[in-house]
C-alpha cells in the first residue's frame, strides 16, 4: 500500500515545468479513509436493494490501494424485489403532471451544486480520478438536470398531427413511461453516468432499477440519496450490486427498456437478451476516437485541446481522443508542444485540487494500458512521452504517454486502450484523414481542429461518429445537453442528452378520434365507389400539398 495522505500529493512526471495553473498544490491532510469514514459507507449501503445478510464486497482506493468499503451484494432474487418495489411505486409518480417531476430535478441540481464537495471526495476515493475530472461530472450531471427540469414538459406534451382525413380525424401524440427501467452503468464516470441517464428517465414518469459497477457504488448510492433529500420517492429508485454476468442479467430479465453503458462486448450481451425479451435498448459503447488537427489549426489550442481530450480520467473516457491525426505539414511542430504539455502534467494523488491527472482505477486498466505501450514499443514505436507505470505514486498510477510510429499490426493502432496513451500518425490530404479516422468499427466521438470554422463543419460530415467537436476534444459536443450524444457502429445504439435522451424512456401513443364519416364505404357507396372517391381524394390531398 502506498503512503499518500490525501492532500493533494503531486508529484511532477521528469521534464516537468510548465504547468503553472495551479503552483501550490492544497493541503488538507485528509486521508481517504477520513473523507469515507465507515459511518458514511454504512449509511449509503443501506441504500443497497440486499434482504437478509448479504455477502460483502471490498473495494479498494485506487490512489493508495487502501480498503475503501465493504458492499452488500444483491441475489438475483434482491433484483425480483427491486424491481417490484419500484413497480409499485411508479404509477403514482407517473400520475404526477411532468413540471412537479421536473421540479425534483431542479431542486437535486442546486442541492448538488452546494453539496459537491462531498461527491467529489467520493468519485476520487472510488475511480482514483484527479478532482478537476470529478468535477466534470458535477457540471455534466448539473447541466441535464437543469436542461430535462426546464425542458422535459415540452418534449412530453402531447402533439396534435393532421388525421386520416383532414378535419375529420383529429390524431394526439402522447408519450407514456416504459415503466420500470432497468440502468447498468460502468465506474468510470460514477456520477454522470449513474444517475446523469436517470434523470430523464424520472422526468418522463419512470422508476429506474440501477446497477452500478461494485467499485463505485457509494457514489451512486449518495446521488440517489441526494435525489430522494431533492423530493424523489425513495422506491422510485433502487440501486442493485452485483458481479456484473450475473446480475446485469437479471436486470435486463425484468426491465421495460435497458440503458447500458459499458463496453462493445457486453454491450452486445445486453442487447441480445433485451432482444430476446422485445424490450429496447440504448446502448453506450467503447470508441477509438480520433483528433484531426489541420494544417491551420492554432497548434497551441490544439496541443492544449489534446492533453483535455487524451488524458482526462487518465484516458478513462469513453470519448477521449486514442488517435491523433496531423498534417504533416505542421506534425512535428504541433508534437512537440503537445508532448512538451504532457510531460509538464503533474500526477497527483489527493482529495483536492491540484493534480492534473490522478490514477486509473483498477490493476486491470493499468495492466491493459501497460500492454498495449509495451507491445508498440517491441514491436518498433516510440514513447514520445511517458510510458511506465509509477508505482511509486500509487498501485494503478501511470504515466501519460505519447507513441509515434505506431502500425496498423499493434493492438494500441486499433483497440481501445482505455487508459492515458494516444498514438500520433501524420496524413497528406484530408481525404486521407477522414478514411484513416474512419477506419474503424466504433464511431463515438471525434475533433477537428482548424482556423476555419466552416472547413472544419464541412468535414465534421465525413466522420462516421455521434458527436464530432471543433476546436475542442470531447466537452463541447457532450455539454450541448440539448443536443443528442451516443455512438455509430459499434459504439452503440440510440442517443442520451436532448430529445432522445429522454423521449427513449417513454412509448409513444397516438389517440385518433373520427368524425362525422367512417374510413370505409357509406352513404350508399358500394366497394368501387367508394375506392374511386377516395382514389381522386389521394390526388387532390398531393396536390393541395398536404403533408
Ligand atoms: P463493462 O461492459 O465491463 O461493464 C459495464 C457494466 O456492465 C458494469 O456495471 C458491469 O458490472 C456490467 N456487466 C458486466 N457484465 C454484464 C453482463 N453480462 N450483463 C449485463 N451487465 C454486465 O464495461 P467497463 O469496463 O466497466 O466500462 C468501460 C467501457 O465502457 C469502455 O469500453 C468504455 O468505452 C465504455 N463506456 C462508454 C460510454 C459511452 O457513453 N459510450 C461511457 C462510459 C464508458
Amino acid at each position: 500500500m502506498t503512503d499518500l495522505t490525501a492532500d493533494a500529493t503531486v508529484i511532477e512526471q521528469p521534464g516537468a515545468g510548465t504547468a503553472a495553473r495551479n503552483p501550490a498544490a492544497p493541503g488538507g491532510g485528509r486521508t481517504v479513509a477520513a473523507a469515507v469514514p465507515a459511518s458514511l459507507v454504512a449509511r449509503l449501503a443501506a441504500g443497497v436493494t440486499a434482504a437478509g445478510e448479504p455477502a460483502l464486497v471490498e473495494t479498494v482506493a485506487p490512489l493508495t490501494g487502501e480498503r475503501l468499503a465493504g458492499l452488500p451484494q444483491s441475489t438475483p432474487a434482491d433484483v425480483e424485489v427491486a424491481f417490484q418495489l419500484a413497480r409499485r411505486a411508479q404509477p403514482a409518480w407517473a400520475a404526477l403532471p411532468v413540471r412537479r417531476r421536473a421540479a425534483v430535478l431542479l431542486r437535486f441540481h442546486d442541492l448538488l451544486l452546494k453539496r459537491q464537495d462531498e461527491v467529489l471526495d467520493l468519485i476520487q476515493a472510488e475511480t482514483g480520478k484527479a478532482r478537476l475530472h470529478a468535477f466534470e461530472e458535477v457540471l455534466a450531471v448539473a447541466m441535464a438536470a437543469r436542461h430535462y427540469g426546464r425542458a422535459a414538459h415540452s418534449y412530453l406534451r402531447d402533439k396534435r398531427h393532421g388525421g386520416a382525413l383532414p378535419v375529420l380525424t383529429q390524431a394526439i401524440e402522447a408519450r407514456r413511461p416504459k415503466g420500470v427501467i432497468g440502468h447498468i452503468s460502468p465506474w468510470n464516470y460514477p456520477l454522470e453516468l449513474s444517475i446523469g441517464d436517470a434523470l430523464p428517465a424520472f422526468a418522463a414518469g419512470n422508476a429506474v432499477v440501477n446497477k452500478p459497477d461494485t467499485q463505485t457504488a457509494l457514489t451512486a448510492l449518495w446521488a440517489r440519496e441526494l435525489l430522494i433529500e431533492a423530493g424523489l420517492p425513495a422506491d422510485l429508485w433502487q440501486v442493485v450490486i452485483g458481479d456484473g454476468p450475473v446480475i446485469g442479467p437479471a436486470v435486463v430479465e425484468h426491465a421495460d427498456y435497458v440503458s447500458f453503458t459499458g463496453s462493445t462486448r457486453t454491450g452486445r450481451e445486453v442487447a441480445q437478451r433485451a432482444a430476446a425479451r422485445l424490450v429496447g435498448a440504448s446502448l453506450e459503447l467503447g470508441g477509438k476516437n480520433a483528433m484531426l488537427v489541420l494544417a491551420d489549426a492554432d497548434l497551441d489550442r490544439a496541443a492544449e485541446g489534446a492533453v483535455r481530450a487524451c488524458f482526462s480520467s487518465a484516458g478513462q473516457l469513453c470519448i477521449s481522443i486514442e488517435r491523433l491525426l496531423v498534417h504533416r505539414s505542421v506534425a512535428d511542430e504541433f508534437l512537440a508542444r503537445f508532448a512538451e504539455r504532457t510531460r509538464a502534467l503533474r500526477l497527483g494523488g489527493g482529495l483536492a485540487y491540484g493534480a492534473d491527472m490522478g490514477s486509473l482505477v483498477s490493476v486491470r486498466q493499468l495492466d491493459a494500458t501497460v500492454r498495449h505501450v509495451a507491445d508498440a514499443v517491441k514491436a518498433g514505436a516510440t514513447v514520445v512521452a511517458g510510458g511506465r507505470a509509477r508505482p511509486d505514486l500509487g498501485p494503478f498510477f501511470h504515466e501519460p504517454t505519447i507513441l509515434d510510429g505506431v502500425t496498423p499490426d499493434m493492438a494500441v493502432c486499433a483497440e481501445e486502450t482505455f487508459g492515458p496513451v494516444v498514438s500520433v500518425y501524420r496524413f497528406d490530404t484530408e481525404d486521407e484523414a477522414v478514411a484513416a479516422a474512419n477506419s474503424t468499427p466504433y464511431g463515438l466521438n471525434s475533433s477537428v481542429w482548424t482556423k476555419d470554422l466552416r472547413r472544419g463543419r464541412e468535414l465534421a460530415a465525413r466522420l462516421r461518429t455521434g458527436t464530432v467537436n471543433v476546436n475542442e476534444g470531447y466537452a463541447a459536443a457532450y455539454g450541448s445537453v440539448s443536443a443528442p450524444m451516443g455512438g455509430m457502429g459499434e459504439s452503440g445504439l440510440g442517443r442520451r442528452h436532448g430529445a432522445e435522451g429522454i423521449l427513449r424512456y417513454t412509448e409513444a401513443q397516438t389517440i385518433a378520434s373520427q368524425r362525422l364519416i367512417p374510413i370505409a364505404p357509406a352513404f350508399g357507396l358500394d366497394d368501387r365507389q367508394f375506392a374511386a372517391v377516395f382514389t381522386g381524394g389521394l390526388r387532390v390531398l398531393k396536390a393541395l400539398r398536404f403533408k
